[in-house]
Parts: structure tokens; C-alpha cells; sequence
């Protein structure tokens, strides 16, 4: 069984549909899939309608956008109850104040580059998580640069002068707002140290003890030092070890199916969470 539980549509920074998504896990011989676009469940649906049709199955899940102090965290739920009042609320929050941190940066943008924000509302349909994928994808239209990776290292960097940060809640209370919502939760690329500074095992520990499921540690953004450091982490918190691609679509190198979890973490993460996976 091939499973692949960390992927992207254009619900948030991926480029393709749900559906789509969902054929391509098929052509990449994948058995199962998890969708888990930043912030949002808004794929969900048309990502369970072509379950039956590409025979893949679906772990509908979310990356919530988190913080440790001034880092960065993201942290993977899956199987949650997607109407969790606590838990709609703050993923409205953090959408909210991603689009207003997207704006804030067009409008440092804006001094150096021709770009409105109405060019990056062009790059993402009407109720997207808006990322810096998305400006990125403007300035690449207007021509100003190749493709996302480059605009990632050239002009949207944290340490540049256009980054604004947005709002988030901290990495610890949201693993406890994940369980309150019947979600299982898992640590997103914790040691992908391209995207800036990463937190410590004392982070790591903390969430551990508010419920933390699980670290995805097998990641292309991880090197392997990284990776034999996490799995003995995990092992002495008890934690489970995921494995999985982060595919979004053309935005990203990223392949389908490039890393790959266990089938018995699938089946504790299915013990664990309130919903389903929707099998064909
Ligand atoms: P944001 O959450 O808006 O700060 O943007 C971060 C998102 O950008 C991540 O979720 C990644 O999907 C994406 N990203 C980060 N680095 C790169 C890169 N070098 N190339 C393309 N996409 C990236
Ligand atoms: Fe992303
Ligand atoms: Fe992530
Ligand atoms: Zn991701």
C-alpha cells in the first residue's frame, strides 16, 4: 500500500483542482491520499466525489499555519470534524490575516515592482488561502521572474525586505484545538531549515505533551541527520513517523508519492481521528 499524506490543490498554494489531485495520486500509484491545503477543508469535497472514480482513497486532513515565538509551525490534522466551532473560527482567523499580510507585502512590492493586488487576486479563485506562492505566481506572470523558486529566493524571502508576518496561533494550543476537534495531530517538516529557522526538541517536547500524534519526518526538506534526529525523538515520545511528498502541483519540485507512511500510522491515525477515510 502506497500512502502519501501530505498534499496541496489549488484550494490553497497547490495549482491543481482537487479532482485533478486526486487522478494524479491514481497515475502516480498511490493507494491513498491525504489533502491537507493551509488553513482551509474547502477541498474536501470535490476531493471525496473522485474517490470512487480514481479508486484512491482520501484522508481529508488540514495543515494549520502556527508559531513558536517568532517561528514558524505547521502542523498537519487529520480526520477532524471540519464544522469544530474552536477550530473554524481560528482557521478563519489566520486566512483573514493572511490576506491582509499578502496585501501589506504587495504594498511594499509595489514600490520596486509594477504589481496591485488585484494581480495576485488573478492567481487564486475566490475563497483560496492566500500564500506567497500566489504573489509569486503574479510576478512570474508579469514577467519579472521564471518561476516560484526563484521568486522565493530572490524577492519573497523572510529576510527580505518585502516579508510580513501574519497571525497564527501558537504551536502548542493548536495541537490541543486539533484534538478538540477529533483531529490527529502530526508535526509538518519539522527540521525544513530552508524555510527559515526551525524550533528546538523543547517545542517539539511541549506539543508532545498537549497531544502531539505524530512528526512527519520523512520530507525532502529534511537532511538525513535531521531525519535519524527526529526518528529518535520520536521514538523516545512515543510518537508516530509519518512520511509524504508536500505535492503542490507545478508550484513545486515536489512528486507524488516521493515519500511514503506506513500503512499501520495510517491505521492508528484512523483509531485516533473522528472522521473517516473515504475509501472507494
Ligand atoms: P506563506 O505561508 O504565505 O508564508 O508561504 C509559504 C508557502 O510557500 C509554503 O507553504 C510553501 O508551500 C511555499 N514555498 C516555500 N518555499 C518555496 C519555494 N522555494 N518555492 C515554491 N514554494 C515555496
Ligand atoms: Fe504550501
Ligand atoms: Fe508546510
Ligand atoms: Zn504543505
Amino acid at each position: 500500500m502506497r500512502i502519501d499524506l501530505h498534499t496541496h490543490s489549488r484550494v490553497s498554494d497547490g495549482t491543481d483542482a482537487p479532482a485533478t489531485l486526486m487522478r494524479d495520486a491514481a497515475a502516480a500509484g498511490l493507494d491513498v491520499v491525504a489533502l491537507t491545503d493551509h488553513d482551509t477543508t474547502a477541498g474536501w469535497a470535490e476531493a471525496a466525489d473522485a474517490v470512487p472514480a480514481t479508486g484512491v482513497a482520501l484522508v481529508r486532513g488540514t495543515e494549520i499555519s502556527a508559531r513558536a515565538g517568532r517561528m514558524s509551525v505547521h502542523l498537519l490534522s487529520y480526520l477532524h470534524d471540519p464544522d469544530d466551532p474552536a477550530l473554524v473560527a481560528q482557521l478563519l482567523a489566520s486566512r483573514g490575516s493572511r490576506d491582509t499580510r499578502a496585501q501589506d507585502m504587495v504594498t511594499r512590492l509595489a514600490v520596486d515592482y509594477e504589481l496591485t493586488w488585484a494581480d495576485v487576486q488573478a492567481q487564486a479563485q475566490p475563497g483560496t488561502t492566500i500564500g506567497r506562492p500566489h504573489i509569486a505566481d503574479a510576478l512570474v506572470a508579469k514577467g519579472y521572474l521564471t518561476d516560484r523558486s526563484a521568486a522565493f529566493e530572490r524577492v519573497l524571502s523572510p529576510a527580505g525586505p518585502y516579508y510580513v508576518r501574519y497571525h497564527a496561533p501558537d504551536a502548542v494550543a493548536a495541537v490541543g484545538l486539533v484534538r478538540g476537534a477529533g483531529g490527529v495531530p502530526v508535526f509538518a517538516h519539522p527540521r525544513a531549515v530552508l524555510r527559515g529557522r526551525v524550533v528546538g526538541d523543547d517545542v517539539i517536547r511541549e506539543m508532545a505533551g498537549a497531544g502531539l500524534a505524530g512528526l512527519e519526518v520523512h520530507h525532502r526538506d529534511h537532511a538525513p541527520a535531521a531525519v535519524a534526529e527526529l526518528l529518535a525523538l520520536a521514538d523516545e515520545l512515543g510518537l508516530f513517523v509519518t512520511g509524504s511528498s508536500d505535492y503542490h502541483g507545478a508550484g513545486k519540485p515536489n512528486r507524488l508519492g516521493e515519500h511514503t507512511t506506513d500503512p499501520q500510522v495510517l491505521a492508528r491515525i484512523e483509531e485516533q481521528g473522528r472522521m473517516p477515510v473515504v475509501r472507494p
